[in-house]
């Protein structure tokens, strides 16, 4: 009883943004879950990608345990020591000079923009404010963010928009040379669209984004919210694409589910957030930079790194097993473990209806618009743990055909 009752006043108390699942999680511990009937259910989700260690794991909470009896919050007034370790260790694993800390994928994007608007700004002057991006990207939801991202209806009626921004067709190299002038800024990509369908970059097209940025002085920004910390068998996935950026924005994974996001850059081009220019209250707190130090630790290790690839090859291999049995995918895509399986037949833009389907077979996963089942299970998922799930998404899809 009180299980339904929660689940209604959510309706009733909260903005109807969100249409959550009937059940009503209650406890984890790795990729299960349990709801309010202690029931189990496989979690192929991570809360969209970010309990990348799984629920509840023991090593991230004993670290919160002991930083919370020691500090909470300083503000930025202050730094403190998990803060300055956390710097050290992205600094030392990718290649950034300076990290910028926030609690969001859409803060992190909206300093990386500013400081591109800025950078070019100080350099040559205010002409040089366009930003180019793609069509289907996805880069948060703060008016700046969600303008540079590339869904329309994210954006209707929120406007008077920020200025100055152009949308590209993703992976075209042609578009790209077109649109790019000595007025551009910044272009922002997203390695793998994760909202936008699962679909990656090709090499040739960061490669032809990377050169045009540096012929016109723009800032290559890329979003690896998603993609990063280790989420593509890789600590961030331009480290197999054979690309820098300028900037680099991480969120989602980085604190395995407490909230924290950083945006990387150079030396060079930190210096255009000069003292005053930005801010954030919670930015570098230090529960979530003790948090987001472990996860690193732990994630950075090239044993587990491969661990995510072998994983990686086993959900792709059991997808197109399952598709083939049932005739459901006409496409399997992604890296690591952020992979796509594109509906087809009678499944055909049935992706919502199958994510709630799951929950009556004890699965959890995700969508990536219509016509796309998203999986981004948490790295640390084991071969079995991964069999068992897949039973349970084969009788769900099983159970949809037959009902269709
Ligand atoms: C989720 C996401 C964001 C936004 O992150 P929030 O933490 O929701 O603000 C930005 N970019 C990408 C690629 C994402 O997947």
């Amino acid at each position: 009883m009180t299980s339904l009752s929660t689940r209604q006043q959510h309706d009733t108390l909260m903005t109807p943004n969100y249409a959550p699942a009937q059940i009503v999680p209650v406890r984890g511990e790795g990729v299960k879950v349990w709801d309010q009937n202690d029931r189990l259910f496989w979690d192929l989700t991570s809360g969209i990608a970010v309990t990348a260690l799984g629920h509840a794991h023991p090593a991230l909470v004993e670290t919160l345990t002991e930083q919370a009896k020691k500090l909470w919050h300083v503000s930025g007034w202050f730094t403190s020591e998990p803060l300055v370790k956390l710097a050290e260790t992205l600094t030392e694993l990718t290649f950034a000079e300076r990290v910028f800390f926030c609690n969001s994928g859409a803060e992190a994007n909206e300093a990386a923009l500013k400081l591109a608007r800025r950078y070019a700004s100080d350099k040559v002057g205010s002409n040089k404010h366009r930003i180019l991006s793609t069509v289907n990207a996805f880069h948060g939801r703060t008016l700046f963010t969600v303008t540079v991202g590339g869904t329309e209806k994210y954006k209707q009626g929120f406007g008077p928009l920020p200025e100055g921004i152009t949308h590209l067709p993703f992976n075209d190299i042609a578009a790209l040379e077109a649109a790019f002038d000595e007025n551009v800024c910044a272009f922002i990509v997203e390695p793998i669209q994760g909202e936008g369908g699962v679909r990656s970059a090709t090499p040739e097209y960061l490669a032809a984004a990377r050169k045009l940025c540096t012929q016109y002085d723009a800032l290559f920004i890329l979003d690896e919210v998603q993609s990063g910390v280790g989420r593509t068998g890789t600590l961030y996935n331009y480290m197999q694409k054979g690309i820098t950026p300028d900037i680099l924005t991480s969120a989602k994974g980085l604190g395995g589910g407490f909230p924290i996001a950083a945006m990387l850059t150079t030396e060079k081009l930190a210096q255009t957030l000069a003292l005053g220019t930005h801010g954030t209250t919670y930015g570098g707190n230090p529960l979530a930079c003790a948090v987001g130090k472990k996860v690193l630790d732990i994630i950075s290790a090239p044993v587990f790194l491969s661990q995510v690839k072998e994983r990686s090859e086993q959900l792709k291999e059991q997808l197109h097993t399952i598709g083939k049995e049932l005739n459901c995918f006409s496409e399997i895509r992604g890296e690591g473990l952020l992979i796509g399986a594109e509906l087809k037949g009678s499944l055909q833009e049935q992706a919502l209806q199958l994510m709630r389907r799951g929950e009556e077979h004890n699965i959890l996963f995700l969508m990536a618009g219509p016509n796309v089942l998203r999986f981004a299970p948490a790295l640390i998922i084991s071969e079995t743990e991964l069999d068992q799930a897949l039973v349970c998404l084969k009788s769900t899809l099983e159970a949809a055909i037959a009902a269709a």
